[in-house]
């Protein structure tokens, strides 16, 4: 399995990372639509997509505005969007009111069942998770492999059993420990209890995304803190591509 990391900025695009958005091409399967989903297009394999949101924060929802192009020009056949019942409401009336973006492109809007079935056999399932206004973790197990992606929380030792023994773990990690006390005042995470998480669950790799977009270095967050407490740690860029 391969999944490609469209975006791994968070709050707003910099000129090293978009924001959410992370995409399974071979399976037509996407995770958040930030800035970066307009880089969708181009990796497309399917003609039918699932998108699941993580919740409807700017930064994981704007890029839906973006796909009116390969919607009208036939590029696929059918895209649902997943996500929270609340958070679908608010997309559709405030994103796509008549003065934001005044032409609803031709989603399927799904509040998000307990378990959704997903190309090659997979089960995709989500986790509540702590965050301003609330934020949901998704892990899919395909026979042989599995994958979470948990992005917007604070307090990752919550998910623990969530994502026990998964193959790839992609975790927000938006702060370095030196800024612990922003990471609880916003709602996000910062390095040590992400690598934790990673060593306690049991985790095959760990990638670190949804970086702090003021932190434009090669080291953001304190990556040899993190290999320290769990080797297999790597930092995402965008564009990067896993096999898993
Ligand atoms: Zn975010
Ligand atoms: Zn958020």
């Amino acid at each position: 399995m391969r999944i490609v990391l469209l975006g791994t900025g968070g709050y707003h695009p910099n000129d090293r990372r978009h924001t959410a958005c992370l995409m399974l091409p071979e399976s037509g399967i996407i995770f958040d639509a930030g800035t970066s989903f307009f880089r969708v297009p181009q990796y497309m394999q399917t003609r039918d997509l699932q998108i699941f949101l993580t919740h409807a924060h700017l930064d994981h929802i704007v890029g839906l505005s973006f796909f009116l192009v390969p919607m009208l020009t036939g590029q696929v056949d059918s895209v649902k969007v997943y996500g929270e019942a609340s958070k679908l409401d608010a997309i559709q009336a405030h994103l796509f009111s008549e003065e934001i973006f005044p032409l609803l492109p031709d989603y399927e809007f799904i509040t998000l069942p307990e378990q959704v079935s997903v190309p090659e056999q997979g089960t995709l399932r989500h986790i509540n998770l702590e965050h301003p206004g609330g934020s949901v973790g998704y892990r899919i197990d395909w026979p042989g492999h599995s994958l979470a992606y948990v992005t917007d929380t604070s307090h990752p030792e919550q998910h623990l059993e969530f994502v026990k023994g998964v193959d790839l773990l992609i975790h927000e990690c938006y702060f370095p420990d030196e800024q612990a006390e922003w990471a609880d005042k916003t709602g996000h995470s910062h390095t040590t209890p992400v690598a934790e998480l990673a060593r306690d669950a049991g985790v095959g790799k760990l990638v670190l995304t949804h970086i702090d977009p003021q932190q434009t270095g090669d080291d953001p967050v304190g990556i040899e803190v993190a290999q320290k407490l769990f080797p297999n740690t790597i930092l995402g860029e965008d564009l990067m591509e896993i096999e898993f």
